[in-house]
């Protein structure tokens, strides 16, 4: 039984602005425990259900954030960027039975603490066959493919309810209740260890491996907060205007689909000025 953690920084304990999330920042550096506390606690949980194999795939910014000294000596983790997955790298492999979104958030332009869709900024909503769409959304059609299904979802309150719409199934821990973008109302690292823990054990249930689903072709819309990124996007083959400030383009499954998003993001990042951004 080997369950994949996917570990993202914006949905941990205690976190809820921009710093706290930014690599090299004094509050980055404090809130690094807690991130690394909601892990660990559902590493613990994991194994105590039956889980005898976890990996943590690091999943945020610059994928170095997870103190790999505080976790329990039965995981491994993965570190570091460019992995043809990105967040949800690991899964492709045939040998994971569930998998885990820990420290998730809600997508662009909704409500929830630290709100987005890859990029912080630049990108003001994502439709994924009409639908709008978080990152939960997008990772968790991408190991459907993979018959390997979402257990368990920590995050704000916010992110909870959003995973309902794509894994309705999976356990939800919300570790705070969003307030503004900015401000959340917290509850403790012990607390939310507890809590993380408890539903980490119960999810393993839910671990069962279904055989990779027949691929399904999808339409992804992208809109974004200036006009100029428009033409940026579009140098990535298959990628076309939909709008002044939309684009729009369509994958055979969600395994071009991730992959074509991130080129769209990272052409995009290096197109936003610092100033008229
Ligand atoms: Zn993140």
């Amino acid at each position: 039984m080997k369950i994949l953690i996917s570990a993202d920084m914006e949905g941990a304990t205690g976190v809820t602005w921009p710093a706290d999330v930014l690599p090299g920042t004094p509050q980055w550096e404090r809130c690094r425990p807690m991130f690394t506390s909601d892990v660990n606690a559902a590493v613990t949980g994991f194994f105590e259900g039956g889980a005898d194999e976890v990996l943590i795939n690091e999943a945020h910014w610059s994928m170095r954030n997870l103190l790999l000294e505080q976790l329990d000596d039965r995981a491994q983790m993965l570190t570091g960027r460019h992995k043809s997955l990105s967040m949800v790298e690991g899964v492709q492999h045939g040998d994971v039975d569930g998998i885990a979104f820990v420290g998730y958030h809600t997508g662009a332009g909704t409500e929830g603490v630290l709100a987005h869709t890859y990029l912080a900024n630049s990108i003001t909503g994502v439709w994924v066959d009409g639908a709008r769409a978080s990152e939960g959304l997008l990772n968790a059609l991408v190991v459907e493919e993979y018959g390997v299904p979402v257990v368990l979802v920590t995050g704000d309150d916010r992110t909870v309810e959003d995973a309902k719409g794509y894994a309705p199934d999976a356990f939800g821990v919300a570790v705070k209740d969003y307030v503004s973008r900015y401000a959340a109302v917290c509850r403790t690292p012990g607390r939310t260890a507890a809590d993380i823990q408890s539903a980490a054990r119960k999810a393993v249930a839910l671990a069962v491996r279904a055989s990779p689903s027949q691929s399904q072709q999808h339409t992804v819309e992208l809109e974004f907060d200036a006009e100029h990124l428009v033409g940026a996007a579009t140098v990535v083959p298959g990628v076309k205007r939909s709008g002044e400030r939309r684009v729009v383009y369509t994958s055979p499954d969600m395994y071009e689909g991730i992959r074509t998003f991130k080129a769209v993001t990272t052409v995009v990042s290096a197109a936003v000025e610092e100033q008229y951004g």
